[in-house]
């Protein structure tokens, strides 16, 4: 598989005239893991869903090669910021794998073997085989994303995208899905994760983007990750703590 890398160009995004993000440019490597960190409300989250097109841009282009990015919607596989509702939605950890094959079975033909067969190994590779028959709404929070994870697999999709995965979830389900992240990675997709836990950057990630709603830094761990750029982001008070692994 060779992805090109995906080139965000002038993105911007507002909620009723309020600035999210703004004049962001940026490049993500295919065949890496780039981690998103800054702030409570610095725009992580929009940024992902601008990039998509899931909301409404002021500005920008987000390209992939020669091809916008919305026509690769099939082949991006989002698994969203996590909220309550999820887990009171009556539906079986299967079928929650299963609608990740939707988008390129279409919604009106009929899951067959393939599909299934597509969904066994999906949960396989997240540990949740024995899970397949119970509700979602019995799971664990390390579970159920999991769940997620193995439906965005199900997908078969090269561009993935988390948004903060690891919150809420076991240390177990931390493992397994950061370990099934880099096997991908290594298979030449493209992954970017929202994160927020500053000690395991250096462990998870081999590019950055720090995002203060303006793009503060992007790049290789190496470039990025500095005491500099942390307080840029965060504020001065950044200075007096300590982060493992800044690159300075
Ligand atoms: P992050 O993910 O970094 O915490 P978000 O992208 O969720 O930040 O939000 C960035 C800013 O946009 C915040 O000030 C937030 O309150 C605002 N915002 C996010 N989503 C909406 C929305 N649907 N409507 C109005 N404001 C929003
Ligand atoms: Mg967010």
């Amino acid at each position: 598989m060779q992805l090109e890398p995906i080139q965000v160009n002038n993105l911007s995004v507002s909620y009723q005239g309020k600035p999210a993000i703004q004049h962001i440019n940026l490049t993500v490597q295919p065949g890496a893991i780039t981690g998103i960190i800054g702030p409570n409300g610095a725009g992580k989250s929009t940024l992902l869903k601008g990039i998509m097109e899931l909301v409404k841009r002021d500005s920008g282009q987000v390209t992939m090669g020669e091809q916008d990015i919305k026509s690769l919607r099939k082949n991006i596989a989002y698994v969203e910021q996590r909220s309550a509702i999820d887990l009171t939605f009556p539906i079986t950890v299967e079928e929650v794998v299963l609608l990740g094959t939707y988008p390129k079975l279409g919604l009106f033909r009929r899951p067959r073997k393939k599909e299934w067969q597509k969904v066994a190994e999906s949960l396989e590779k997240v540990q949740m085989t024995e899970f397949s028959k119970r509700q979602i709404g019995e799971l664990s929070g390390g579970q159920l994303q999991r769940v997620f994870i193995a439906r965005a697999l199900a997908q078969d999709a090269d561009i993935i995208f988390l948004d903060e995965p690891f919150v809420g979830i076991d240390m177990t389900s931390e493992k397994v899905i950061i370990d099934l992240l880099k096997e991908l990675k290594n298979m030449g997709k493209l992954i970017m994760i929202v994160h927020h836990d500053l000690h395991k950057v250096v462990e998870y990630f081999d590019e950055l983007i720090i995002l203060n709603r303006e793009l503060v830094a992007s790049g290789p761990i190496s470039q990025s990750f500095t005491t500099e750029n942390m307080r840029k982001a965060y504020g001065s008070t950044m200075g007096d703590i300590v982060i493992k692994g800044v690159s300075d």
